[in-house]
């Protein structure tokens, strides 16, 4: 017999936006709603007008102005958070308390310690908790990643991370002048750099040395860095992000015993850039699939609160992230070489 599914919208897991952010409305409503089985059920604002006019703007059936109210709601199964970075420890652990699945942005706090306890909590509760890094969905980097395991690159020597940009004037706000608000390159974008290495290579940074300053935009946070890794299997990392560089290319160079990859322009929010491969034999051009990295995101989020697969990235990938990222910044700030601190990290 055949059995033929069909899938009302009561059936697509109620999603709550929390945070009425630019992410969500330039990216993260359209990925939502790119699934057939998922919707958008509610938005939180701190603002009332704002919370009005976003939810009428994108078309969302409610909005909020508090927390716990919208928690209560029968119709929200899960919660994609966008909050500025001092806000996602409180709304994570609230959610996850209410038994909700979570997609959080990176980074997910602003400790370590906080981000910790958001994992540690989730998987007690039951709830799936993703991190948005969508770098890791991008089909270029999924490309890189399968040459590396192949061989074809032989033993990974060093690694080479250029992720420097011209912060968009819309963004110029809390990224470049509130540090209690998660504020600074660093938590910014080192942590989507440590994400794609970590992802790239299948294994975790164990130290880092760095230095980061100010060049044009930052105002009690640093608007450019640059650091070293040293991987645990001794491969070295070189990474640099900026929000000062306006004709800069973003791109990847992993350099290995029996060949090199260069990666250009893949350092972004849509899908793109090419990707080539050096060897004995010459050039080759690597293809790769193109797709919409946040419908990607989205897709395997969505599955894994049926209970099909995990998110792309998981609440320990961002713990691990951010735990990279902090201790670059601590490394800057003291010139010394820090190990990064993975204590409390779940296997
Ligand atoms: P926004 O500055 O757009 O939004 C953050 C908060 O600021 C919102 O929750 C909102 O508060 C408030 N806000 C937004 N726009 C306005 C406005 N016009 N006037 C007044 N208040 C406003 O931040 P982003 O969307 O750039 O970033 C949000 C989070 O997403 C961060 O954690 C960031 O790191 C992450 N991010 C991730 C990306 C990725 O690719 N994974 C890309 C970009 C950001 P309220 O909700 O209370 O209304």
């Amino acid at each position: 017999t055949t059995e033929i599914y069909t899938l009302s919208l009561h059936d697509a897991l109620p999603i709550s936006l929390i945070g009425a952010s630019r992410i969500a409305s330039n990216h993260m409503i359209d990925a939502i709603r790119s699934q057939p089985d998922a919707q958008i059920a509610s938005v939180l604002s701190a603002d009332a007008q704002r919370a009005e006019s976003y939810a009428a703007t994108h078309g969302i059936p409610q909005y909020f102005t508090d927390l716990d109210t919208l928690l209560a709601q029968t119709e929200c199964d899960a919660v994609y958070i966008s909050t500025t970075n001092e806000k996602h420890h409180p709304q994570a652990m609230k959610a996850i308390a209410a038994g909700k699945h979570v997609l959080c942005e990176k980074p997910l706090a602003t400790s370590t310690t906080d981000a910790v306890e958001m994992v540690t909590q989730a998987a007690k509760r039951g709830v799936v908790f993703g991190t948005n890094h969508h770098l890791r969905n991008g089909g270029a980097h999924i490309a890189m990643r399968d040459l590396i395991a192949a061989g074809r690159v032989g033993k990974v020597l060093s690694v080479r991370v250029y992720h420097a940009v011209s912060l968009p004037e819309q963004l110029r706000g809390w990224r470049i002048n509130d540090a209690s608000a998660g504020g600074g390159v660093i938590p910014d974008i080192t942590v989507h750099n440590v994400d794609t290495v970590r992802f790239l290579l299948d294994e975790d940074p164990v130290d880092v040395i760095a230095k980061s300053t100010t060049s044009g935009l930052g105002e009690g946070v640093e608007d450019s860095v640059m650091s070293v890794w040293t991987m645990a299997s001794g491969t070295m990392v070189q990474s640099h992000e900026s929000f000062t560089h306006s004709f800069a290319r973003t791109g990847i160079e992993i350099h290995g015993t029996d060949g090199s990859i260069y990666a250009q322009n893949i350092m972004r929010q849509e899908p793109g850039g090419s990707v080539t491969l050096i060897d004995m034999q010459g050039e080759h051009e690597i293809a790769f699939d193109t797709h919409n990295m946040y419908h990607r995101a989205l897709h395997r989020f969505t599955e894994a609160t049926r209970g099909r697969g995990a998110p792309s990235a998981d609440g320990i990938d961002g713990v691990k992230s951010l735990a990279v990222a902090l201790a670059v910044r601590e490394a800057a700030q003291t010139g010394r070489t820090r190990t990064v601190d993975y204590s409390g990290v779940p296997q």
